[in-house]
Protein backbone atom coordinates (compact mmCIF):
# COMPACT_ATOMS: atom_id res chain seq x y z
CA UNK A 1 0.00 0.00 0.00
CA UNK A 2 2.86 2.36 0.97
CA UNK A 3 4.96 1.44 -2.12
CA UNK A 4 1.65 1.93 -4.34
CA UNK A 5 0.88 5.80 -3.39
CA UNK A 6 3.82 7.66 -4.66
CA UNK A 7 2.88 6.20 -8.12
CA UNK A 8 -0.77 6.66 -7.90
CA UNK A 9 -0.19 10.14 -7.16
CA UNK A 10 2.14 10.05 -10.41
CA UNK A 11 -0.61 8.73 -12.46
CA UNK A 12 -2.80 11.67 -11.14
CA UNK A 13 -0.71 14.28 -11.73
CA UNK A 14 0.44 13.49 -15.12
CA UNK A 15 -3.32 12.86 -16.38
CA UNK A 16 -4.00 16.47 -15.06
CA UNK A 17 -1.09 17.82 -17.15
CA UNK A 18 -2.43 15.91 -20.29
CA UNK A 19 -5.68 17.14 -19.84
CA UNK A 20 -4.45 20.61 -19.02
CA UNK A 21 -2.69 20.28 -22.71
CA UNK A 22 -5.28 19.29 -24.67
CA UNK A 23 -7.46 22.15 -23.47
CA UNK A 24 -4.94 24.15 -24.67
CA UNK A 25 -4.53 22.92 -27.60
CA UNK A 26 -8.26 22.84 -28.56
CA UNK A 27 -8.42 26.82 -27.90
CA UNK A 28 -4.81 27.21 -30.05
CA UNK A 29 -7.11 25.25 -32.93
CA UNK A 30 -9.93 27.03 -32.11
CA UNK A 31 -7.96 30.43 -32.41
CA UNK A 32 -6.28 29.37 -35.42
CA UNK A 33 -9.43 28.46 -37.38
CA UNK A 34 -10.74 31.83 -36.35
CA UNK A 35 -8.16 33.76 -37.82
CA UNK A 36 -8.07 31.97 -40.92
CA UNK A 37 -12.12 32.61 -41.64
CA UNK A 38 -10.91 36.45 -40.84
CA UNK A 39 -8.17 36.53 -42.98
CA UNK A 40 -10.05 34.68 -45.75
CA UNK A 41 -13.49 37.46 -45.17
CA UNK A 42 -10.56 40.17 -45.59
CA UNK A 43 -9.47 39.04 -48.42
CA UNK A 44 -13.24 38.65 -50.09
CA UNK A 45 -14.03 41.98 -48.97
CA UNK A 46 -11.13 43.39 -51.01
CA UNK A 47 -11.66 41.22 -53.75
CA UNK A 48 -15.59 42.70 -53.88
CA UNK A 49 -14.22 46.36 -53.48
CA UNK A 50 -11.51 46.01 -56.62
CA UNK A 51 -14.39 44.82 -58.68
CA UNK A 52 -16.57 47.62 -57.62
CA UNK A 53 -14.39 50.21 -57.84
CA UNK A 54 -13.50 48.89 -61.00
CA UNK A 55 -17.00 48.78 -62.59
CA UNK A 56 -17.25 52.21 -61.75
CA UNK A 57 -14.27 52.85 -63.52
CA UNK A 58 -14.39 50.86 -66.77
CA UNK A 59 -17.51 50.21 -68.71
CA UNK A 60 -18.52 47.17 -69.65
CA UNK A 61 -18.15 45.59 -73.18
CA UNK A 62 -21.42 46.42 -74.92
CA UNK A 63 -21.39 43.29 -76.84
CA UNK A 64 -20.49 41.20 -74.26
CA UNK A 65 -16.76 39.53 -72.96
CA UNK A 66 -14.55 38.52 -75.62
CA UNK A 67 -14.75 34.57 -75.13
CA UNK A 68 -18.29 34.60 -75.39
CA UNK A 69 -18.55 36.60 -78.28
CA UNK A 70 -15.41 35.95 -80.25
CA UNK A 71 -15.99 32.18 -81.20
CA UNK A 72 -14.35 31.01 -84.65
CA UNK A 73 -16.96 32.35 -87.04
CA UNK A 74 -15.05 31.23 -90.17
CA UNK A 75 -15.85 33.90 -92.50
CA UNK A 76 -17.43 33.19 -95.70
CA UNK A 77 -16.23 32.84 -99.41
CA UNK A 78 -17.95 36.32 -99.95
CA UNK A 79 -16.21 37.93 -96.93
CA UNK A 80 -12.99 36.62 -97.83
CA UNK A 81 -13.02 37.79 -101.24
CA UNK A 82 -14.51 41.61 -100.27
CA UNK A 83 -11.35 41.08 -97.52
CA UNK A 84 -8.90 40.21 -99.98
CA UNK A 85 -9.91 41.97 -103.62
CA UNK A 86 -6.16 41.67 -105.13
CA UNK A 87 -5.48 38.16 -103.86
CA UNK A 88 -8.55 36.70 -104.36
CA UNK A 89 -10.77 37.12 -107.50
CA UNK A 90 -13.65 36.35 -109.42
CA UNK A 91 -13.51 38.22 -112.79
CA UNK A 92 -11.10 41.06 -114.46
CA UNK A 93 -12.14 44.63 -115.23
CA UNK A 94 -15.18 45.00 -117.35
CA UNK A 95 -13.85 47.91 -118.97
CA UNK A 96 -13.05 46.00 -121.85
CA UNK A 97 -14.12 43.36 -123.99
CA UNK A 98 -12.45 40.20 -123.03
CA UNK A 99 -13.38 36.70 -120.89
CA UNK A 100 -10.86 34.55 -119.98
CA UNK A 101 -12.37 30.84 -120.62
CA UNK A 102 -10.58 28.41 -117.75
CA UNK A 103 -10.69 24.49 -117.87
CA UNK A 104 -10.30 22.65 -114.56
CA UNK A 105 -9.14 19.29 -112.90
CA UNK A 106 -6.79 18.14 -116.24
CA UNK A 107 -4.87 17.01 -118.29
CA UNK A 108 -6.32 13.31 -119.32
CA UNK A 109 -6.02 11.60 -122.01
CA UNK A 110 -9.49 11.88 -123.26
CA UNK A 111 -11.34 15.77 -122.88
CA UNK A 112 -8.44 17.56 -122.80
CA UNK A 113 -6.81 16.84 -126.34
CA UNK A 114 -10.72 17.52 -127.77
CA UNK A 115 -10.16 20.94 -126.00
CA UNK A 116 -6.85 21.97 -127.38
CA UNK A 117 -8.26 20.93 -131.04
CA UNK A 118 -11.43 23.06 -130.57
CA UNK A 119 -8.89 26.08 -129.07
CA UNK A 120 -6.48 25.53 -131.82
CA UNK A 121 -9.25 25.51 -134.26
CA UNK A 122 -10.57 28.89 -133.47
CA UNK A 123 -6.75 29.89 -132.03
CA UNK A 124 -8.40 30.93 -128.73
CA UNK A 125 -5.82 30.83 -125.93
CA UNK A 126 -7.17 29.71 -122.66
CA UNK A 127 -6.00 29.14 -118.87
CA UNK A 128 -5.76 25.38 -117.89
CA UNK A 129 -5.95 25.12 -113.72
CA UNK A 130 -4.18 21.27 -114.01
CA UNK A 131 -3.84 18.87 -111.17
CA UNK A 132 -0.42 18.46 -110.29
CA UNK A 133 -0.56 14.15 -110.19
CA UNK A 134 -2.42 14.36 -113.53
CA UNK A 135 0.17 16.77 -114.93
CA UNK A 136 2.70 14.34 -113.59
CA UNK A 137 0.68 11.24 -115.26
CA UNK A 138 0.62 13.13 -118.86
CA UNK A 139 3.26 15.65 -119.03
CA UNK A 140 3.19 15.38 -122.74
CA UNK A 141 -0.70 17.00 -122.59
CA UNK A 142 0.98 20.05 -120.21
CA UNK A 143 3.81 20.61 -122.81
CA UNK A 144 1.01 20.99 -125.67
CA UNK A 145 -0.88 23.43 -123.53
CA UNK A 146 2.56 25.68 -122.96
CA UNK A 147 3.50 25.12 -126.76
CA UNK A 148 0.32 26.38 -128.31
CA UNK A 149 0.05 29.38 -126.27
CA UNK A 150 -2.42 28.39 -123.45
CA UNK A 151 -1.67 29.46 -119.49
CA UNK A 152 -1.29 26.97 -117.09
CA UNK A 153 -2.21 27.04 -113.17
CA UNK A 154 -2.50 25.40 -110.45
CA UNK A 155 -5.28 23.22 -108.96
CA UNK A 156 -3.17 21.53 -106.15
CA UNK A 157 -1.25 18.00 -106.32
CA UNK A 158 -4.33 15.78 -105.65
CA UNK A 159 -7.76 17.73 -105.84
CA UNK A 160 -8.44 18.07 -101.72
CA UNK A 161 -11.05 19.87 -100.28
CA UNK A 162 -8.35 22.54 -98.83
CA UNK A 163 -10.84 23.38 -95.89
CA UNK A 164 -10.30 19.96 -94.46
CA UNK A 165 -6.55 19.76 -94.30
CA UNK A 166 -4.07 20.98 -92.28
CA UNK A 167 -1.10 23.87 -93.66
CA UNK A 168 2.14 21.23 -93.79
CA UNK A 169 -0.41 19.03 -96.59
CA UNK A 170 -1.88 22.34 -97.96
CA UNK A 171 1.80 24.13 -98.69
CA UNK A 172 3.09 20.40 -100.07
CA UNK A 173 -0.09 20.66 -102.50
CA UNK A 174 0.77 23.39 -103.98
CA UNK A 175 4.73 23.25 -103.44
CA UNK A 176 4.25 19.80 -105.31
CA UNK A 177 2.51 20.89 -108.20
CA UNK A 178 4.75 23.71 -108.71
CA UNK A 179 7.63 21.01 -108.72
CA UNK A 180 6.03 19.37 -111.59
CA UNK A 181 4.94 22.19 -113.62
CA UNK A 182 7.72 24.17 -113.48
CA UNK A 183 10.25 21.59 -115.60
CA UNK A 184 7.27 21.09 -117.78
CA UNK A 185 6.57 24.87 -119.01
CA UNK A 186 9.50 26.80 -117.65
CA UNK A 187 7.81 29.04 -114.99
CA UNK A 188 5.84 28.26 -112.04
CA UNK A 189 2.44 29.92 -112.20
CA UNK A 190 1.24 32.27 -109.98
CA UNK A 191 -2.66 31.62 -110.41
CA UNK A 192 -4.05 29.14 -108.36
CA UNK A 193 -7.80 27.62 -108.10
CA UNK A 194 -8.82 26.07 -104.87
CA UNK A 195 -10.39 22.57 -105.80
CA UNK A 196 -14.49 23.23 -104.96
CA UNK A 197 -13.71 26.57 -104.70
CA UNK A 198 -13.34 26.78 -101.44
CA UNK A 199 -10.43 28.20 -98.77
CA UNK A 200 -9.77 29.22 -95.64
CA UNK A 201 -8.44 32.49 -94.55
CA UNK A 202 -5.42 30.97 -93.50
CA UNK A 203 -4.44 29.43 -96.86
CA UNK A 204 -5.20 32.68 -98.41
CA UNK A 205 -2.32 34.58 -96.26
CA UNK A 206 -0.05 32.00 -97.10
CA UNK A 207 -0.75 31.97 -101.12
CA UNK A 208 -0.64 36.00 -101.08
CA UNK A 209 2.93 35.75 -98.88
CA UNK A 210 3.83 33.26 -102.07
CA UNK A 211 2.74 35.96 -104.84
CA UNK A 212 -0.29 33.60 -105.73
CA UNK A 213 -3.17 35.58 -106.91
CA UNK A 214 -6.20 32.58 -106.43
CA UNK A 215 -8.86 32.94 -109.15
CA UNK A 216 -12.50 31.63 -108.91
CA UNK A 217 -14.96 32.21 -111.21
CA UNK A 218 -18.03 34.36 -111.53
CA UNK A 219 -19.14 32.31 -114.92
CA UNK A 220 -19.90 28.44 -113.69
CA UNK A 221 -20.72 26.16 -116.66
CA UNK A 222 -21.79 24.00 -114.54
CA UNK A 223 -20.43 21.40 -117.45
CA UNK A 224 -19.10 18.67 -114.48
CA UNK A 225 -22.82 17.73 -114.21
CA UNK A 226 -23.31 15.90 -117.42
CA UNK A 227 -25.14 18.60 -119.19
CA UNK A 228 -25.56 18.48 -122.93
CA UNK A 229 -24.33 20.90 -125.18
CA UNK A 230 -27.38 23.21 -125.05
CA UNK A 231 -27.48 23.72 -121.75
CA UNK A 232 -23.44 24.21 -121.04
CA UNK A 233 -24.29 26.76 -123.68
CA UNK A 234 -26.41 28.31 -122.36
CA UNK A 235 -25.21 28.43 -118.71
CA UNK A 236 -21.95 30.28 -120.32
CA UNK A 237 -23.75 32.94 -122.98
CA UNK A 238 -26.97 33.54 -120.70
CA UNK A 239 -24.14 34.54 -117.61
CA UNK A 240 -21.42 36.28 -119.46
CA UNK A 241 -20.65 39.98 -119.71
CA UNK A 242 -17.20 41.69 -120.03
CA UNK A 243 -14.28 40.80 -117.73
CA UNK A 244 -15.85 37.78 -116.99
CA UNK A 245 -13.83 34.38 -116.21
CA UNK A 246 -15.94 31.11 -117.32
CA UNK A 247 -15.44 27.98 -115.58
CA UNK A 248 -15.62 24.93 -117.47
CA UNK A 249 -13.54 21.57 -116.92
CA UNK A 250 -11.24 19.65 -118.99
CA UNK A 251 -11.25 16.51 -117.43
CA UNK A 252 -13.60 15.00 -114.72
CA UNK A 253 -13.84 12.21 -112.15
CA UNK A 254 -14.40 8.77 -112.75
CA UNK A 255 -16.53 8.24 -115.41
CA UNK A 256 -17.50 11.78 -115.62
CA UNK A 257 -18.89 12.98 -119.51
CA UNK A 258 -18.02 16.19 -120.33
CA UNK A 259 -18.49 15.89 -123.94
CA UNK A 260 -21.24 18.94 -123.87
CA UNK A 261 -18.92 21.28 -122.89
CA UNK A 262 -16.32 19.64 -125.34
CA UNK A 263 -19.51 20.22 -128.08
CA UNK A 264 -20.88 23.55 -126.68
CA UNK A 265 -17.21 25.18 -127.23
CA UNK A 266 -16.98 26.43 -130.72
CA UNK A 267 -20.76 27.99 -129.68
CA UNK A 268 -19.88 29.71 -127.17
CA UNK A 269 -16.14 31.37 -129.15
CA UNK A 270 -18.23 31.89 -131.96
CA UNK A 271 -21.08 33.61 -130.75
CA UNK A 272 -19.40 35.88 -128.39
CA UNK A 273 -16.78 36.81 -131.29
CA UNK A 274 -19.73 37.78 -133.25
CA UNK A 275 -20.56 40.19 -130.15
CA UNK A 276 -17.23 41.59 -130.44
CA UNK A 277 -15.42 39.66 -127.34
CA UNK A 278 -11.44 38.72 -127.26
CA UNK A 279 -10.42 35.37 -125.15
CA UNK A 280 -7.52 36.12 -123.18
CA UNK A 281 -5.52 34.28 -120.55
CA UNK A 282 -6.24 35.01 -117.08
CA UNK A 283 -3.22 36.63 -116.69
CA UNK A 284 -4.33 38.94 -119.20
CA UNK A 285 -7.60 39.53 -118.04
CA UNK A 286 -5.94 40.50 -114.55
CA UNK A 287 -3.12 42.42 -115.95
CA UNK A 288 -0.69 39.97 -114.08
CA UNK A 289 2.40 38.47 -115.95
CA UNK A 290 2.32 34.96 -115.69
CA UNK A 291 5.58 34.40 -113.21
CA UNK A 292 6.16 36.15 -110.54
ZN1 LIG B 1 -11.20 21.11 -109.66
Amino acid sequence: MNRSKPWLILFVACMLILASCNQQQGQQGEESRQKRQETQQQQDDQKNQTEQRNQKRTPDLAGGKEKEVREPHPLSLADLRQKYPSTFVLNGPSNKRQVALTFDDGPDLEYTPQILDVLKQYNVKATFFVVGNRAEAHPEIVRRMHREGHEIANHTYSHPHLIKVDDVTFQREVRQTDGILRPLIGYSPKLFRPPYGDVTEDQIKWLSSQNYTIVNWNVDSLDWKGLSQDQVSVNVLSHVFPGSIILQHSAGGKGEDLSGTVKALPEIIQKLRADGVQFVTTSELLNLPRSR
